[in-house]
């Protein structure tokens, strides 16, 4: 039996979020049904419910910053119980039998590509339906543990923004010693600060302006340099070993490379619409590094949402009521939001 749940969706793109109903699958015998509790809003969802990132399934129920606790249990699940307090990232299931998924790097599933939370097609056939509601059901392999110390509001946003930015700075090795500067003061990246001093390395916000800048040095920098200033790209020159930039209007590259030092890297997790252009001599000349990373697999979003809550980290939100979705939209799109809105989806 399939179950009715309300949610928030976008019936057309461009078209506003409105109240609805979905219906979510009956509780399979890998599967965890989940009370909702809140919901964070990512730029993604608005790029999607917007069709800017190409053709989407509509009615659209955004959302892959879920958090909430277990409801139901199928039969054969042996990870979670009733009352436990879980997460749902981006992705609902991949194919689990690549190399990528079988060393727990669901994210770069090569057997299909992970299935995500909404916008897509699940195994069963139909569209899959995000976190912009009071339930879902989500095989239990694909369902994280939020830890008792963090609290569900602050932790749904770790979800995407938290381990984005988590799982770069480990792979790029982010710790004592280690000169990181993070582009963009936004939901990306004032987590992206948080956890790189909570890494312990030395932070450095980059950011157009220094409107933000008793908030970044309150996150855990300790340096504030305005990217409008064209000094600041003089004094920082060969500075940095690693650059996580989440801003995902195109850039100077070329500038924001001669930052790095001899094998330093650029890691790109906001992603902008169209192609970029550098000079290749921005990376020869010191063997840099530009890359970019997507998302993290199951296993680190549950050693980062482990990490947070041994660092006493989460998200900074504004909590909003589900009517206040659409207005939250316009805010996100004019950054204008510290850091992060959150729905409580009991107001849905
Ligand atoms: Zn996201
Ligand atoms: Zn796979």
């Amino acid at each position: 039996m399939t179950t009715t749940v309300a949610a928030y969706a976008a019936p057309a793109a461009k078209a506003p979020l409105e109240r609805t109903t979905i219906e979510r699958r009956a509780v399979g015998e890998f599967d965890v049904l989940i009370d909702i509790e809140f919901a964070g809003i990512c730029h993604s969802d608005i790029h999607q419910a917007r069709e800017g990132w190409g053709t989407a399934i509509f009615p659209m129920v955004p959302g892959h910053e879920i958090a909430g606790v277990v409801a139901e249990v199928g039969t054969g699940v042996t990870k979670y119980a009733v009352g436990d307090r879980v997460g749902v990232g981006c992705m609902v299931d991949s194919c689990r039998e690549c190399d990528n998924c079988r060393a727990g790097l669901q994210q770069y599933c090569t057997g299909g590509g992970p299935i995500w939370t909404y916008n897509a097609v699940g195994k069963d056939g139909q569209p899959t339906h995000g976190g912009y509601s009071q339930k879902i059901v989500v095989d239990e392999n694909y369902v994280v543990r939020i830890p008792d110390g963090l609290p569900l509001d602050v932790a749904a946003p770790l979800l995407c923004a938290g381990i984005t930015t988590y799982s770069p700075l480990k792979h790029w090795n982010a710790g004592p010693g280690k000169k990181v500067a993070v582009v963009g003061l936004g939901g990306l990246g004032h987590m992206g600060v948080k956890i790189a001093a909570a890494l312990g390395a030395e932070v450095t916000v980059l950011s157009q302006s220094l409107r933000k800048k008793d908030d970044g040095l309150k996150l855990g920098a300790t340096h504030y340099h305005a990217t409008s200033d064209p000094k600041t790209f003089e004094d920082l020159k060969g500075t940095f070993d690693i650059i996580l930039n989440t801003v995902s209007a195109p850039l100077d590259f070329d500038a924001y490379l001669s930052l790095l030092r001899t094998d330093g890297a650029m890691v790109n997790v906001g992603i902008p619409e169209e192609p970029v252009h550098i000079l290749l001599s921005s990376v020869s000349g010191h063997r840099r590094s530009l890359s970019s990373s997507g998302i993290g697999g199951i296993p680190e979003t549950q050693e980062m949402l482990d990490f947070c809550a041994e660092h006493n980290l989460g998200a900074e939100i504004e909590l909003i009521r589900a009517d206040q979705i659409n207005e939250a939209y316009e805010r996100v799109v004019n950054s204008d939001v510290r850091y992060r809105f959150v729905i409580d989806t009991a107001t849905i």
